[in-house]
């Protein structure tokens, strides 16, 4: 078998299949954290835990009911709140911190983002049109 027959198999294979999304990339890494505390600690069941992990993520990319996986991932997602940037990529998320401030609307509580830096800041909400005074 040729390499290029092995990458047509391999799409065939994967037609229809969702592969790796958030859910299965955050258990593939929980479970090689895991196993890294059990070469430590030894306890035996935080391996049987990672096996457990990395065969739900193997599934979860293999699993046929695209649907179904892509909304538990959505839930997954929105249950991380905002967690959410600092697990799917902590670099970014620190530069976002660091370049911007995130304030939140005095009348509708609408999240808005503005640079830092900048002073006072005239700041009109994109939900509700209020403009409001920020020190950045
Ligand atoms: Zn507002």
């Amino acid at each position: 078998m040729t390499q290029g027959d092995f990458n047509r198999k391999a799409q065939e294979f994967m037609s229809g299949r969702r592969g790796p999304d958030d859910l299965a990339s955050l258990s593939v890494w929980v479970a090689v954290v895991l196993v890294i505390i059990d070469f430590f600690v030894h306890t035996g069941w935080l391996s049987w835990i990672s096996m457990a992990l990395v065969i739900y993520a193997v599934w979860r990319m293999c699993s046929k009911n695209v649907y179904a996986r892509i909304s538990e991932n959505d839930a997954f997602l929105k249950a991380l709140g905002p967690m959410r940037p600092w697990l799917q990529s902590p670099r970014r998320a620190a530069q976002e911190a660091r370049t911007y401030k995130h304030v939140k609307c005095s009348s509708c509580g609408q999240k808005v983002r503005v640079p830092r830096g900048k002073g006072r800041l005239r700041v009109t909400c994109p939900k509700c049109h209020e403009k409001f005074e920020v020190k950045s």
